[in-house]
């Protein structure tokens, strides 16, 4: 192929040009490391090794750095980031809150001013957001990684076809204790109790709810009658305006039953068939050891599993 001398100087001078280009981005990034950006190598037992632990004298540091730092999760689909931020400005402003993160598992971290911020927001239970509870706890090294598991959840809930007979105090309240621990009504619920007159449609009540494996959708209510012997039997339709995620297999709620390691290796289990003898004692057959599951786990998982599964594939952990 020809090529005339200028095609040749300028090519030569384009590809000089970027690898020049490219030293000074080098010098750039590498070259002039300040105490901010340089980093420090840890020798390893041996190249191959893939298990690092923290030393406790770095947790303990970065647990001072965050004594007043509180996580915050919801136990199912969670709520928009710009939402979570402007409730717990107008509700923790009072209390020192400074600013929130989030991490990639949905885990909420809030930065408060002082400690005693932090504790009043904590003993002051779940935040409900437009109905959805998001649950806060005392930061430290090991709770923040893992979102913990509720056997009970407080939700809003609309029951509907309430009858007029128990659109009242206590008929509201023996009704939702179908459901859970009832903590408390809305103003209109309540100004229909009050003056037994007012929005009969349905009644709206916050319940400390049970996770039971499913959320109940219907309620059967029993009227007397007082003129006959017969009860009358009438459908409460249960509507809830947000829900949890929930396992039928742990009864917790935090998590789904198709994504439960528990409810995968009780349902394996299940279809195997009992081997009985002559006697009839059940054989007890060769066992294959498996890692034990962390139940609720969304990025962190318990060191000693870590530990086991380099264990299996036939490593171990120099540390
Ligand atoms: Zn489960």
């Amino acid at each position: 192929m020809k090529m005339n001398f200028f095609s040749t100087t300028t090519t030569a001078l384009s590809t000089q040009l970027r690898f020049d280009q490219k030293e000074m981005n080098f010098a750039k990034a590498v070259g002039k490391s300040t105490t901010t950006t340089a980093l420090s190598f840890f020798p390893l037992a041996n190249k191959e090794q893939s298990c690092i632990r923290i030393p406790k004298e770095l947790a303990t540091e970065v647990m001072k750095t965050h004594s007043s730092t509180l996580f915050g999760y919801f136990l199912g689909p969670r709520l928009h980031f710009s939402i979570v931020e402007r409730y717990v400005k107008v509700a923790w402003g009072k209390f020192g809150f400074t600013e929130l993160m989030m991490d990639n598992n949905g885990i909420y971290f809030f930065k408060f001013n002082d400690i005693g911020g932090s504790n009043q927001v904590v003993e002051a239970g779940p935040l409900m957001i437009r109905g959805v509870p998001l649950f806060v706890e005392h930061w430290d090294p090991v709770k923040g990684l893992t979102k913990p598991v509720h056997t009970s959840c407080p939700l809003w809930v609309k029951l509907h076809n309430v009858p007029l007979v128990a659109f009242n105090k206590e008929g509201i309240s023996r009704i939702a204790s179908a459901l859970g621990i009832p903590k408390q009504m809305d103003a209109c619920t309540a100004s229909m109790c009050d003056k037994a007159w007012g929005r009969p449609g349905f009644a709206k009540v916050l319940i400390e709810t049970w996770a039971v494996g499913e959320l109940k959708r219907e309620l059967q209510v029993l009227i007397p009658d007082l003129n006959g012997t017969d009860d009358v039997r009438v459908t409460i339709k249960v509507e809830y305006l947000w829900e949890p995620s929930q396992c039928s297999h742990c009864l917790v709620f935090g998590h789904k039953t198709s994504t439960c390691a528990k409810a995968v290796i009780a349902q394996k289990s299940k279809g195997k068939p009992k081997m009985v003898d002559e006697q009839g004692f059940t054989l007890v057959q060769r066992k294959e050891w498996r890692p034990k599951a962390v139940v609720g786990s969304t990025s962190g998982t318990k060191v000693d599993n870590d530990l086991r599964k380099e264990a299996s594939h036939g490593k171990r952990c120099p540390l």
